[in-house]
């Protein structure tokens, strides 16, 4: 099966100049979502994961999926004022100004292991971002995973060396 059959591009959505990678004819094919979260997961056999944070809100499909097969908890990361409890945060800079996410003060345990999971990965802010509200806790990343990486934007370059992995480049 070739994933790429199923990422749907869209011209200047959300604006004008920006080519959208669009998700869902994956998500309407259960053969391809089926496809999908094995080759995210396959890199993870024999590797203990406790927590799989998902990114609002394309992440949380694929994150709550790869959280049960792993047979981890799930927990989201989501915009500002979402979530109902105490909230830690992380901003990161846009193309045009700043960007926060929070995440519950007790989603994560000290020590926790865990896979950091999102759609995309385009200039990176979003997971650097979500790499400090789960290294804020005390939890260790282990993998970043996404269902496509756009690699000419080097998102790599902002994550350090923590592991990356994605079911399709661009
Ligand atoms: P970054 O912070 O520039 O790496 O952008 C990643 C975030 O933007 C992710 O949460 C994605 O869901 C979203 N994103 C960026 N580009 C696309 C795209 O082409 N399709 C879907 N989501 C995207």
């Amino acid at each position: 099966m070739n994933l790429q059959d199923y990422i749907r591009d869209i011209q200047d959505f959300p604006k004008e100049g920006i080519g959208f990678k669009d998700i869902t004819p994956l998500l309407i094919s259960p053969e391809a979502t089926n496809f999908c979260l094995e080759t995210l997961v396959k890199t993870l056999e024999n590797i203990k994961i406790d927590k799989v944070v998902g990114v609002e809100s394309r992440g949380f499909f694929f994150g709550t999926l790869i959280a049960q097969k792993l047979n981890a908890g799930f927990v989201p990361v989501r915009k500002p004022k979402k979530l109902p409890y105490e909230t830690i945060s992380a901003s990161y800079e846009l193309e045009y100004g700043r960007d926060t996410l929070e995440m519950h003060i007790d989603a994560i345990q000290k020590g926790d292991k865990v896979l950091i999971h999102d759609d995309v990965l385009a200039t990176g802010g979003t997971a650097k971002a979500v790499c400090e509200l789960v290294e804020q806790l005390g939890g260790e990343i282990i993998q970043m995973n996404f269902i496509m990486e756009l690699a000419f934007l080097n998102g790599r370059e902002k994550l350090g060396t923590r592991p990356i992995f994605a079911a399709l480049t661009y």
